[in-house]
């Protein structure tokens, strides 16, 4: 849904979780800045990840390593020869496209039509529906379905191939117009680099070129031994790491869902050789269980298997999200083999082994790693925390029903007016509670409506300090999304809150 994606940027910029970069220049394309609100969202998810990977896991470490990297790193990680896209420009618009999103984009306005014929289907036969049945067997969807798998399957050949003349008929045999412009005139199809790229300093004979890390795997990866062996760690172990990555995405739309400079969560977990996919599948499940415990609609996700797999995989899926632009792909899980260790002992020369004291024989260890954007995942939360609501009486309300955990701020402290004694007792109450929670106190505005804000932002409590409290220290304690009130002492607001919105 379109419009949702619409709401939720404007609801963004309103309530200073999301900012077009540098606006007062208008903005630069596909990059964002985090407001007030966006950047303690971001970090709560951050720190739900990191609780539930490092915290928990007695064998995962974490490290924070350079975004800047030795040039041989994206030789030996094959992202200098491998970490290209097929482009497609437009000869009107002059925009340049990714070929295989547009293909992607094609596909599933046909698939959009499967779903209407779904849903009328649906309607018209009630309860005795049987989707299964209708999908194989109405002539409207399996023709359709039909040209799914054609365009998918000569794609991947294109692909496979480097077919690109091929890929350019397609495109222009599906009658592919430039989104913009609505032309057809398109150029060859060529591939381009991703990685974004800077001069390192005035060496002697001038500057040397260096890379933006496309992904934060590779800093794990050289700094393998080094963890290992300061940490004394016995396969099987992770590292893990948040930090920002740099693509330049050509397709860059659909707001935060993919931008130029990001954010990934990732973990790569080493382990004894043959053991990959036991590990993969263990990782697919807790990682599921991960996204499933925050309560965003177990709906919402479902896995993605990859055919293709990339160079350094020998399984790999995706964890998609049901996002206002349908299911993508939000956290990535790869069995990557010996791929990267290998490459990097090649190109340094420097042994990366784990010596098996119970085999006693030292072996190049394999990897499976979990990849999870971390932008990605604030529109997750997002996209399925927005709604709008009529109430009872009529008036409606935009509430983000944010897990409690992840909200921004947890409690807000409201004097039904500012005067009276009552900012003073909500200041005490703030700053009991600021020492635990993001807390925020509001005094402007008739009660409703600072309610009414607090929905907007997604805070789950409101505690409201009346006359009565000032006599028997109660307060009502306001919910976020059932809007029930309750009395409460203010001795228990603080432990009631805490425990609320713990971790
Ligand atoms: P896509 O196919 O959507 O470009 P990818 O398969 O290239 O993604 P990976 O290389 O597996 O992505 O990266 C791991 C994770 O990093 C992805 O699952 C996604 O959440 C995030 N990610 C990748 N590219 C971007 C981007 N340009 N903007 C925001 N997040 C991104």
């Amino acid at each position: 849904d379109q419009n949702l994606l619409k709401k939720i940027i404007a609801h963004s910029k309103e309530y200073g979780y999301v900012f077009p970069s540098s606006e007062i220049y208008d903005g630069l394309s596909a990059t964002y800045d985090y407001g007030q609100y966006g950047v303690e969202l971001k970090q709560n998810i951050r720190n739900y990840w990191w609780k539930a990977m490092v915290q928990m896991n007695e064998n995962i470490v974490g490290i924070d390593a350079s975004i800047f990297m030795h040039p041989t790193t994206w030789k030996a990680s094959g992202h200098v020869d491998a970490f290209n896209d097929p482009m497609i420009d437009n000869k009107d618009s002059k925009k340049r496209y990714r070929a295989d999103v547009l293909i992607e984009e094609h596909v599933a306005k046909i698939e959009a039509k499967i779903d209407k014929e779904v849903a009328k289907a649906e309607k018209r036969f009630g309860d005795d529906f049987n989707k299964a049945e209708f999908l194989s067997t109405n002539g409207r969807v399996l023709d359709n379905q039909k040209k799914i798998d054609e365009i998918n399957a000569r794609f991947k050949k294109d692909i496979e191939e480097e077919n690109f003349e091929d890929l350019k008929l397609l495109i222009e045999e599906l009658g592919i117009a430039d989104p913009v412009s609505g032309s057809k005139n398109w150029t060859e199809v060529k591939q381009f680099n991703l990685m974004f790229s800077t001069e390192l300093g005035a060496v002697t004979e001038g500057a040397s070129k260096i890379y933006l890390r496309p992904e934060t795997a590779q800093g794990i990866f050289v700094n393998y031994l080094n963890v290992q062996k300061t940490g004394r760690m016995k396969l099987p172990f992770g590292i893990a790491q948040t930090g920002k990555a740099f693509r330049n995405e050509i397709i860059a739309r659909q707001f935060i869902f993919r931008m130029r400079e990001f954010e990934q969560m990732e973990m790569q977990f080493f382990i004894k050789p043959g053991t990959e996919m036991e590990w993969y599948e263990n990782w697919k499940n807790k990682r599921i269980k991960w996204h499933k415990s925050l309560g965003l609609g177990e709906d919402n996700y479902r896995f993605h298997d990859h055919l293709n797999l990339a160079h350094y995989a020998n399984a790999a899926c995706d964890i998609e999200f049901n996002f206002p632009m349908g299911f993508k792909e939000l956290e990535g899980i790869h069995s990557r083999t010996d791929f990267d260790l290998k490459a990097h002992e090649e190109f340094s020369g420097k042994k990366l082994q784990f010596f098996d004291s119970e085999e006693e024989k030292s072996y190049v260890p394999y990897v499976v790693e979990t990849s999870i954007g971390l932008d990605r995942m604030f529109l997750a939360v997002l996209s399925s925390a927005y709604t709008e609501e009529t109430l009872e009486d009529g008036s409606s309300r935009v509430v983000l029903r944010i897990p409690p955990v992840l909200a921004p701020v947890k409690a807000a402290v409201l004097p039904l007016i500012n005067k009276d004694g009552l900012p003073e007792k909500a200041r005490e109450i703030m700053d009991e509670l600021k020492y635990s929670v993001n807390v925020q106190m509001d005094v402007k505005d008739a009660i409703g409506r600072r309610y009414r804000r607090q929905d907007a932002i997604g805070t789950p409590y409101c505690i409201t300090v009346d006359h009565q409290t000032l006599e028997d220290g109660m307060v009502t304690i306001r919910e976020r999304d059932s809007m029930e009130q309750r009395r409460v002492s203010v001795t228990e607001v603080v432990s009631e809150i805490e425990n609320a919105v713990d971790l």
